[in-house]
């Protein structure tokens, strides 16, 4: 009945009944039909001959009735059309209106989701089209934000420590440009995270999906991260059944890295690393766990976003960017599978787990 077909149906077959109607009760009550002629009455000339039935009329009068009822179906017709009309269109109007508001930047506005079933869908759909507007708008004015804050720390630093220089406060030795060595790779860092980051974001970053050998993929990692393990005395550990997922095996190197080289980072000497692998319900679920810092339940979901870091004054020349799990959770949002984060609080080590669609 919500149906935009069936109200226009609707409406229409009710105008035109209103109108048969009004034409049948003026017929009905009108005193010239439905009586016999009155007694002593004689046909004029020109009139026919009737018989003294119940319905006799005269063709004169059958016309101006026909014209009578040409003129109310239009007057009817047309005052009707427009009410409709104006029914029909004016969700529309609200829309457009909603949609040139949007297009001058107010992305506040909403509309009513009212009229038919279609209608309300529409309404529905532009309304969360809207929604996403904004809320990538806010991603972005939170974007600039934050990138300016982190660009501005070792560019300032640079700028003073040049500045120190060329008033010879400080000598150009060798530690000195070690130091501006180290900031400016920090900013290349950053900037190439920065851009990797939003091409995964936007699903931009190349994918060449294709059924990958996680267990192959797993022992590659391990070893290239080995060497580190050993140095710092943490053992690496595995559980990895033979497992194939869809996916980008590159692309996956570089989430397993990430999330070693943060477990390693986190574990003190004498922990203990290691990845397992499972399959359920056409899934495939990786595991990297540490027996490190821990996460308090706060920062488990926090940890996936942009610059954020647990330790707030690791300065930013010494650790990461801060970007390295919001890069891993858009890799795997990528390829349609999830992360979280899972710990039992602080001290007692975290639990990385990646979903993906299993080959
Ligand atoms: P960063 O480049 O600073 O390491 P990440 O995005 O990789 O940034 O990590 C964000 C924060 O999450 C880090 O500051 C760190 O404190 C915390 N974190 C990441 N991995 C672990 C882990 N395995 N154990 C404890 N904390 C971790």
């Amino acid at each position: 009945m919500n149906r935009l077909w069936v109200r226009l149906s609707l409406m229409i077959g009710g105008v035109l009944f209103l109108v048969f109607f009004l034409q049948f009760l003026s017929i009905m009550t009108s005193p010239d039909i439905g009586q016999p002629p009155g007694i002593g009455e004689q046909p004029g000339a020109g009139q026919p001959l009737d018989d003294g039935g119940p319905m006799a009329a005269d063709p004169a009068e059958i016309a101006r009735r026909l014209v009578n009822f040409m003129a109310l179906s239009v007057v009817v017709g047309l005052g009707a059309g427009i009410v409709i009309a104006r029914i029909v269109s004016a969700p529309i109007s609200d829309l457009t209106k909603a949609a040139h508001r949007i297009g001058r930047g107010d992305l506040e506005v909403r509309v009513n989701a009212r009229g038919s079933q279609e209608m309300v869908e529409l309404a529905g759909t532009f309304n969360k089209m809207a929604a996403d507007l904004q809320h990538a708008e806010t991603l972005r004015n939170n974007l600039m934000a934050d990138v300016s804050h982190e660009l501005r720390t070792p560019l300032t630093v640079l700028e003073g420590n040049l500045r120190a220089v060329l008033d010879h406060v400080y000598t150009l030795d060798e530690a000195e440009i070690a130091n501006l060595y180290g900031q400016t790779r920090h900013l290349i860092r950053l900037v190439s995270d920065l851009r990797e980051l939003a091409l995964a974001e936007a699903h931009q970053l190349p994918l060449e999906r294709q059924p990958t050998d996680l267990a192959a993929l797993v022992s590659e990692t391990l070893q290239a991260i080995e060497p580190l393990a050993a140095e710092k005395g943490v053992r690496l550990m595995h559980d990895m059944p033979q497992l194939s997922a869809v996916a980008d095996p590159i692309r996956i190197r570089q989430v397993l890295f990430n999330l070693l080289s943060n477990a390693l980072r986190h574990t003190p000497a004498g922990g203990e690393i290691s990845i397992s692998g499972a399959v359920a319900a056409g899934q495939v679920h990786l595991t990297v766990a540490d027996t490190g810092e821990g996460l308090a339940p706060d920062q488990l979901a926090a940890v996936f976003d942009r610059f954020y870091r647990v330790d707030k004054s690791r300065s930013r020349d010494t650790g990461g960017t801060g970007l390295g799990l919001a890069i891993v959770k858009a890799i795997v949002e990528a390829h349609e599978g999830r992360i979280e984060a899972f710990s039992d609080g602080k001290g007692r080590g975290s639990r990385f787990v990646i979903t993906l669609p299993a080959a």
